[in-house]
């Protein structure tokens, strides 16, 4: 079977939710199909389950621009989230562009078409073979099949349950019994609450270091107020352009003064943890925002600890025993259940094969023009959010940028753009930022790169790139648009 349609966009997350929300609003006259794997929409707010789960990022910056959340509380569960995102796709009328069950495979560029030949594996596991003018991944930064689980020594000897949070039983019992929840990172310290209060009997936290961990309050009582007193859209506004500010004035803060703003964070939790648990699970070795900066809701980490319901252990495991973990000090941590809270295994454009004409595109040889379109790809751009600031705060400057982009490429009868680009730009770092994180470190294999100066130079700063791409003009030196198809109209026929 083959299907002509026009723009591609590969996931139904955040970011391909939003950008088909920007299009119908954006771009009335071109048409979309969303491919999406998963018997739903929502990707990570889909796939995850793990008791506790929620964001860390506050709800009027993770939201879309032009949907206020409507809600006091400031971070929110998973259902929640799936839930905001069911009101967007309603509002535009988007389930029936998704196409539910059907991964793509590969991307080939037939540059004699001017269209990208998509491979597609429906929900039968039948091949398919679709063509698109527009191929637009907004398919995350991780792989959906395997999170990344590190082979502990003699792992094997376990009796007890080894559980990945990315694959969380279904109504996983674990009342009563001793779990120990390895890593230190936003997964880690959501589920240490979860499930002390959900009914373990003990729940330890084994980290091989620290992370700086912030309280935040877990409802928002000034927007609140103001959305009894003002319009919606006027409090969600306001609220979300106090937290961009707050959010952006921390990590600057961390950029130019880190021994203030440690001090300030270690205080912070110092007088959270009341004596009660030693400083020395919570004193990194790094700067602030080296690596991501973690939240917890009303201390919510922090009083688990304190009640001993909970306890944080910082050592390194020398290997697995049949009843739990032996640590290099010597201590033995005593398990029923371990959950490995190890991270994600990075991916980009969900393990799509591209090549340009044939040859094998290799993404982390590439670099992102103005952080969207994929340096001599035509016809080609990704969405990948913030990690030091909402994601969302990204996708939606991004995807203005597209269709403002596609608009001009219409107005110009154009239907083919490279953003050509330059080797000599081409650093190490990739667009992801240089947080020293391990997952970050890990993408270095296939995450595009940094360019050194604009506009191949990711900043990685919203209200930076937000001027810079409501302003950037199409016709510079960089982007190459052709008319290789004059009759190909905007709109083309399906003709599965
Ligand atoms: C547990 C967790 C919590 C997080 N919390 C926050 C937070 O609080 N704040 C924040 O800013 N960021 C957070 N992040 C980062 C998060 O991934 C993003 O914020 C955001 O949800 C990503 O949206 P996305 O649509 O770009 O990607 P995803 O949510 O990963 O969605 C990608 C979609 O593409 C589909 N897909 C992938 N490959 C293919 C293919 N080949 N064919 C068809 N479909 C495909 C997937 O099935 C999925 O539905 C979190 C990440 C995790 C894992």
């Amino acid at each position: 079977m083959e299907k002509h349609i026009d723009i591609l966009i590969v996931g139904a997350g955040i970011s391909g939710i939003g950008l088909a929300a920007h299009l119908s609003k954006n771009c009335p006259q071109r048409q979309f199909d969303i491919i999406e794997r998963r018997e739903s929409f929502g990707g990570t707010w889909d796939l995850f389950k793990y008791p506790g789960i929620r964001s860390d990022s506050d709800m009027s910056t993770f939201g879309f621009n032009f949907k206020p959340w409507q809600k006091a509380n400031v971070l929110a569960d998973g259902a929640s989230i799936k839930g905001y995102l069911s009101e967007v796709v309603d509002e535009y009328n988007l389930k029936n562009k998704i196409h539910f069950k059907h991964r793509v495979l590969s991307a080939n560029y037939d540059s004699s078409l001017s269209k990208w030949v998509v491979q597609i594996e429906d929900a039968h596991q039948k091949k398919q073979t679709w063509m698109a003018n527009f191929v637009l991944g907004c398919t995350g930064y991780y792989n959906y099949d395997h999170g990344f689980q590190p082979n502990f020594p003699n792992q094997a000897a376990f009796k007890g349950q080894l559980i990945h949070p990315q694959y969380w039983p279904e109504n996983f019992d674990y009342k009563d019994k001793k779990v120990v929840i390895i890593g230190s990172g936003a997964t880690a310290i959501t589920l240490v609450p979860a499930m002390a209060k959900g009914g373990a009997a003990h729940v330890t936290m084994l980290q091989r270091s620290p992370t700086y961990i912030a309280s935040i309050p877990s409802v928002d009582f000034v927007y609140d107020k103001m959305r009894k007193v003002l319009p919606e859209d006027l409090a969600y506004k306001l609220t979300r352009a106090r937290n961009i500010g707050m959010q952006r004035g921390i990590y600057a803060l961390a950029q130019k003064q880190p021994k203030l703003l440690r001090r300030l964070l270690l205080k912070s939790i110092e007088m959270q943890l009341k004596g009660k648990v030693d400083m020395k699970h919570f004193t990194p070795s790094y700067n602030p925002w080296d690596q991501r900066l973690c939240v917890v809701p009303d201390g919510d980490l922090f009083k688990v600890l304190r009640s001993g319901k909970a306890s944080v252990e910082t050592d390194q495991i020398e290997k697995f025993t049949e009843n739990g973990i032996q640590l290099k000090s010597g201590q033995h941590l005593d398990a029923d259940i371990i959950v490995s809270a190890t991270g994600l295994e990075i991916q980009i454009l969900g393990g799509i094969k591209a090549t340009i004409d044939g040859k094998p595109m290799d993404t982390s040889k590439h670099m992102l023009y103005q952080g969207i379109m994929v340096s001599d790809v035509p016809n080609m751009a990704m969405i990948i959010g913030y990690i030091n600031a909402s994601w969302t705060l990204k996708v939606d400057i991004a995807a203005e940028y597209i269709c403002r982009m596609i608009n001009y490429m219409d107005k110009n009868g154009y239907d083919q753009v490279i953003a050509q680009g330059d080797q000599t730009e081409l650093m190490e770092d990739t667009v992801m930022g240089s947080l020293s994180s391990g997952y970050i470190a890990r993408a270095a294999d296939v995450m595009p790169k940094q360019g050194k100066h604009a506009p191949w130079n990711v900043t990685n700063n919203y209200l930076a790139d937000r001027k810079v791409l409501k302003n950037a003009r199409f016709d510079d030196s960089v982007l190459k648009f052709q008319k290789h198809n004059a009759q190909v109209s905007a709109k083309p026929k399906l003709v599965s």
